[in-house]
């Protein structure tokens, strides 16, 4: 059997993914002392600021804002949402943290996804594009704290039980979002129906065999920022589509892509029910939780907090969100591994060609320059899929 890679290819590897172990090692610790520097010493003084550019703001554009036929309808909507005024300092002070967090990892970003990326040949990306990506992302993510910050601070400050107001639609939200997927992906990349011929021909008899309906299957041109090939199937029943990047379709043969396009086939028929309502539950108990330190931090007055729902809690908040979500990882983490064989098995007996896939996977690590055996510490930290050097011994040894 030839091996995956040469030894330059492997070494080359090697120095692609090392700065990203070594952050994958740093950034938690790098979390927590931020978490730690923002607890013991910032909340007050961002706060105190917050305040005062609330109130000058206020004074600056207040009085005209309040009068002005839309936003006096924003205006008094917000007060209403919020029990009074103050949302602006609570908006701000939320802002400020978002803003600096962003700034000080600016650098590392930058090299990370943009200077690595170009170094290995991995991205496409112009420097403009890259900026209007993260703008974007910077926006959205302020859009999203905003709303976050209104809905549920807003809530919890005038609701006893503010948990279970916002908990059950989340929850019921979280069940059907699924079904959005084919759509969301749209947002960031074009996409058009494969044209008809014989790949086409090939992938509705494949999933006829397998017994999966579909409603058509995209090329979503992802060429114009990375070098990645990429095959998924988003949404279910009547909305599945199966998506193929247009990478996928220059590098594979027509059998290494229906090798793909079968594993992702086997993927179709997991339950999903467990794994969506043991979320639902989790945000839920989430927010049970938050309701406890909101109401633990009024009652300790820390930070100078005299009542539930004072936004000076958010860092802590995000702390114990940061911390459930490192913990939980290795746990989802070896769910999702397991799912992925079970894929690999369900590919590997729906195709039948052993060759094929084999091909697929192997070509898909050199394209993608995945090391084939990460570190191990990495692997149980939490990867979704298990290292592609096991994926390939997996189809040679059944
Ligand atoms: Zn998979």
């Amino acid at each position: 059997m030839e091996p995956l890679f040469t030894p330059e290819q492997l070494a080359e590897i090697h120095a692609y993914h090392q700065p990203y172990y070594i952050r994958a090692a740093v950034e938690p610790w790098v979390r927590l002392a931020l978490s730690a520097l923002l607890l013991g010493v910032l909340v007050r003084p961002v706060y105190r600021g917050a305040t005062a550019a609330a109130a000058a703001l206020e004074r600056r554009f207040g009085a005209g804002l309040r009068k002005a036929p839309v936003s006096r309808a924003f205006f008094s909507a917000m007060d209403r949402l919020w029990g009074e005024s103050g949302w602006g300092t609570a908006i701000l002070f939320a802002l400020f943290i978002d803003v600096a967090t962003q700034l000080l990892y600016a650098p590392a970003n930058v090299y990370f996804y943009y200077v690595l990326e170009h170094r290995y040949g991995m991205s496409n990306d112009t420097p403009a594009g890259f900026a209007w990506t993260w703008f974007k992302g910077g926006v959205v993510g302020a859009i999203a704290l905003t709303a976050l910050v209104v809905g549920l601070y807003g809530l919890a400050r005038r609701v006893r039980r503010w948990w279970l107001v916002l908990g059950v639609p989340v929850a019921l939200l979280m069940l059907v979002a699924s079904a959005l997927d084919p759509y969301r992906a749209r947002l960031y990349f074009d996409q058009s129906p494969l044209p008809e011929g014989p790949l086409r021909a090939r992938i509705t008899a494949l999933m006829r065999k397998a017994d999966i309906t579909f409603s058509d299957v995209m090329v979503e041109k992802t060429s114009v920022t990375s070098k990645r090939i990429q095959a998924y199937f988003a949404g279910q029943g009547p909305t599945r589509t199966i998506v193929l990047n247009d990478v996928i379709l220059q590098e594979f043969a027509e059998d290494e892509v229906l090798a793909a396009v079968a594993h992702e086939a086997g993927h179709v028929n997991e339950p999903r029910w467990p794994g969506r309502i043991a979320s639902s539950l989790a945000v839920m108990a989430l927010l049970l939780l938050i309701d406890g330190l909101l109401r633990l931090s009024a009652r300790r007055g820390w930070w100078g907090i005299q009542r539930p729902g004072d936004i000076r809690t958010l860092p802590l908040v995000s702390l114990v969100v940061f911390l459930l979500i490192s913990f939980a990882a290795p746990v989802s983490g070896v769910l999702s591994r397991e799912r992925e064989r079970e894929a690999d098995r369900y590919g590997l007996k729906l195709t039948g060609d052993p060759g094929a896939f084999r091909r697929m996977l192997v070509k898909a690590a050199r394209v993608n320059k995945m090391d084939p055996e990460p570190p191990r510490w990495l692997v149980l930290k939490g990867m979704s899929h298990p290292p592609m050097g096991e994926r390939i011994a997996a189809v040679d040894t059944p």
